[in-house]
């Protein structure tokens, strides 16, 4: 239900959980993060409350500036630790969050299955992540575009790979997502409060757009790969 984003100089893990408190207004079952650190992406989530996350990473705080973070409300699968976002695919190398519905997820599952992929989780979302791995082409942009075809339904999406941890992809259809700009930081959101604190400067993606996300860059372009010009909106307004 909500969705955040980080990538910059900064530590990924206090951003993304203060983004997804932020967001805590618009409901959720449970949470998650991923952060990239040193050459793996880590994972770590649970059902309930953003504290009982924030608990478990107390131990061992992720340390990176790349991330992406999730709360959920369950639409397929009931809320557990193992159904909550982020996704991955089997070999760790994408991770999703998702927001919405896929419609046609269980035709895309039946065709991986009879692939040998293995399921963790009765989400709708997972197919995401193993659609991703299954169409990788070595290129995180386009391999995001192809599986984007595959999808019908709501989603926007928080996309990070393992080969470019140097950038986050945003992906919008029928659901919410804003992009911040920061100095030599970008993030994503759900929803323009969750973002303030850090920049005022955003993008607010249309249906059938995408965001390729650098520290220091944002492309914008349509999910069939036409590169969009936007000048940024300036929020005025205090929340
Ligand atoms: N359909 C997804 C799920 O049930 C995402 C739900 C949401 O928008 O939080 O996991």
């Amino acid at each position: 239900c909500g969705i955040v984003g980080y990538i910059g100089q900064r530590e990924a893990q206090p951003i993304l959980i203060n983004g997804l408190k932020k967001l805590e207004y618009r409901g959720y079952d449970s949470a998650g993060i991923a952060v990239y650190e040193n050459g793996e992406i880590r994972l770590e989530k649970s059902v309930g409350r953003l504290s009982n996350l924030e608990k478990k990473l107390e131990k061992s705080p992720m340390k990176g500036s790349i991330g992406i973070g999730h709360t959920r409300w369950a639409t397929h699968g009931r809320p557990s630790d193992m159904n909550s976002h982020p996704h991955m695919d089997e070999r760790q190398q994408f991770a999703v969050v998702h927001n919405g519905i896929i419609e046609n997820f269980l035709e895309i599952k039946e065709e991986l299955l009879k692939k040998g992929v293995t399921f963790k989780s009765e989400t709708d979302t997972e197919v995401i992540a193993h659609l991703l791995a299954d169409l990788y082409d070595g290129d995180l942009v386009s391999t995001v575009q192809k599986a984007v075809a595959r999808m019908e339904g709501a989603y926007a999406l928080g996309i990070i790979n393992i080969n470019e941890p140097d950038k986050l992809v945003a992906v919008r259809l029928a659901s919410p997502l804003v992009v911040g700009l920061g100095e030599n930081e970008n993030f994503i959101a759900s929803d323009i409060p969750a973002l303030i604190e850090h920049t005022r400067d955003v993008y607010i993606l249309n249906d059938g757009e995408m965001a390729v996300i650098t520290a220091d860059r944002v492309q914008l372009m349509s999910t069939t790969g036409e590169l969009i010009e936007r000048t940024p909106f300036h929020v005025e307004w205090d929340v």
